[in-house]
């Protein structure tokens, strides 16, 4: 595959659950169509020209010499470091890309820094050898593999990707979930209630709106529709015992804001959930 060198690797994020970030690609074969901010932004700002060019990753080939240098300057400062933010650590068709993913998190892990990881590709088994602190999620946003298809069409399909990440948990390792960026009913119509019987099993979810697609606000009522399936995740893992994170701007309706904040730290205090 194609590379690239940089001069620096480990930052900080601004994601508002994120604390230090790790993105040792440049584009995502994945191709994600909602649209992918990552792709805007890399537009935005002269990176990529295309979304040709971004299906087309290229690795940072300098990575693993980038952290030597950089793990002694930051760790301290380090409660955790997500891979990643603008790029998937475990993408589809990029074996170079997964095992460099596993050696960071390994070399990050000798230093006592926890990892927690996001993906709509496959974790493969061979991650229940590191840490028991880190944390492996994935994102979705359905279990019907059509749909998947036409919003994430190089993702790995539903079924596999969720087996993957039961198969972590029933080794003991935390699992997590990123339900982002997800749709109204104009654009799919479907039964929260079943994903969320999906992921019984995590630890953790997040829950998120799609921001970025006409189709939202031509919705009409799709504050409200936000307002409830949000209410639906917070009864959901209230009633199951798992943490939970509803991203700033889905919710509307001031009740619920106030119940969160009285029910949950992890919401109110807008400090890594990690
Ligand atoms: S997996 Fe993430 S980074 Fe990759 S295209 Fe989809 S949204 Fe963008």
């Amino acid at each position: 595959m194609n590379s690239i060198a940089r001069k620096t690797l480990l930052y900080k994020t601004n994601v508002e659950y994120g604390d230090y970030t790790i993105n040792h690609a440049k584009g995502c074969s994945h191709g994600c169509l909602y649209p992918c901010y990552a792709m805007l932004m890399a537009k935005r700002f002269g990176k990529i020209k295309t979304y040709r060019d971004w299906i087309k990753p290229k690795i940072v080939k300098n990575a693993l010499e980038i952290l030597e240098t950089e793990i002694p300057k930051y760790k301290d400062k380090i409660r955790s470091v997500q891979l990643s933010f603008t790029t998937d650590p475990f993408m589809c068709g990029y074996n170079e890309i997964s095992e460099m993913s596993y050696k960071i998190i390994k070399r990050l892990n000798r230093e006592n820094i926890k990892c927690t990881v996001l993906t709509k590709g496959i974790l493969p088994n061979k991650l229940t050898t590191l840490s028991s602190d880190n944390e492996f999620g994935i994102t979705l946003i359905t279990i019907k593999d059509t749909f998947r298809k036409e919003l994430e069409p190089f993702a790995s399909p539903m079924k596999k990707r969720i087996k993957s990440l039961y198969n972590l948990h029933k080794k003991g390792i935390k699992t997590w979930v990123s339900i982002e960026p997800y749709p109204t009913p104009n654009i799919i119509r479907q039964d929260f209630n079943e994903i969320l019987k999906s992921l019984e099993f995590v630890d953790k979810i997040i829950f998120g709106r799609l921001n970025y697609n006409f189709k939202v606000s031509a919705y009409k009522g799709h504050k409200e529709f936000f307002n409830e399936t949000a209410a639906k995740v917070i009864s959901f893992a209230e009633r199951n015992n798992k943490k939970y994170y509803i991203k700033k701007g889905t919710i509307t309706d001031l009740n619920i804001s106030k119940q969160l904040c009285h029910n949950s730290p992890l919401y109110s205090s807008a400090v890594p959930i990690f």
